[in-house]
């Protein structure tokens, strides 16, 4: 089974597949839009997460980072007038640092990525969307700015004029991915943010109409009008989508065979039929793990149900 993933949402519900299917049958194909070069590191947000969550490391109040982490790098590389803008922890610098370190011998981000899961002892294949750099960049009335400078650096503050992925169309989708696309018919897209988090992975060239081939099911960031939580909204409202789980499926609608939304949300579901997808409703706010085991139960039963 393969999973597209961001850096929160979806490993939330990845807490949860891990009850309903075996950690080794999961093959999670992570963004790396957000991927980012600090203080002579590369760190890839939502890779560390899913790392981080595979070897029970993750700090689950935030979704970020490693349970316990302090922050002394960070302090004294600030106090010596060193401005990280983003908070990096101690024990997560040691990740970006042996990354890196991987990147800088020659490896490819795959191949480190690997090594990385071998080094934490984690049985699911995690595996970066292209091995080549992508980046999302935010065009606000001060001028285009990485997402993290927008989302960390401005907390999300500024208007938001276009939102592009910067080197998607010289960007390829890994060997790696390639390969488990191959032999794998389910796929499922994580409730992750459409545009930063999911765009990006089916942006790759010649991603859309391999996923046209496959058994989709995705699950919405969005109840209502609102993301859960994070930029969604603003992101694509900037990009024209509709902000609500028919948005989500009109973005997906090529390729997607089945939404599951929130039970509370009061759309029409006649709407799906004209974009060529079935939906279903289940309770997707994932404040507890067996809300995620629930809702990963329900998405099997979906993709196993579809021809
Ligand atoms: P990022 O890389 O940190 O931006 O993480 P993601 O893109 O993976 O996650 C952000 C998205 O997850 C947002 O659009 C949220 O609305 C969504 N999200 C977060 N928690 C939940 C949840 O419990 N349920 C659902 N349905 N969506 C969630």
């Amino acid at each position: 089974m393969i999973i597209f993933s961001g850096g929160t949402g979806t490993p939330k519900l990845l807490n949860g597949l891990r009850e309903v299917i075996p950690e080794e049958d999961l093959t999670v194909v992570v963004n790396t839009a957000e991927d980012i070069w600090i203080s002579g590191n590369l760190v890839t947000p939502d890779i560390d997460t899913v790392l981080y969550l595979f070897s029970a490391r993750i700090d689950m109040s935030r979704w970020w980072g490693i349970k316990g982490d302090t922050y002394r790098t960070h302090e004294v590389l600030n106090e010596l007038g060193h401005n990280e803008f983003m908070m990096l922890g101690d024990l997560d610098r040691a990740t970006h640092i042996m990354r890196s370190d991987l990147l800088r011998k020659g490896l490819t981000l795959t191949e480190a990525t690997i090594r990385l899961c071998n080094a934490f002892g984690i049985k699911a294949r995690v595996l970066p969307m292209s091995d080549k750099p992508v980046s999302s960049v935010i065009s606000t009335p001060e001028g285009k700015m990485h997402f993290q400078d927008f989302w960390v650096g401005k907390r999300g503050k500024p208007e938001v004029l276009e939102v592009t992925q910067q080197g998607i169309e010289k960007a390829s989708i890994s060997p790696a991915v390639l390969d488990a696309l191959e032999f794998d018919d389910e796929v499922i897209i994580g409730p992750s943010n459409p545009i930063t988090s999911i765009g990006p992975i089916i942006e790759l060239p010649g991603m859309r109409d391999i996923l046209k081939h496959k058994k989709v099911v995705a699950v919405s960031p969005i109840i209502g009008n609102e993301p859960v939580s994070g930029p969604a909204g603003k992101l694509m409202a900037a990009r024209g989508i509709e902000v609500s789980s028919f948005g989500v499926a009109s973005y997906y609608s090529d390729f997607l065979d089945h939404i599951i939304i929130d039970e509370r949300d009061r759309l029409d579901e006649n709407r799906f039929s004209d974009i060529g997808c079935s939906v279903s409703r289940a309770n997707t706010l994932m404040k507890s793990l067996d809300v995620s085991s629930n809702l990963s139960r329900v998405i099997v039963e979906k993709l196993r149900a579809i021809r």
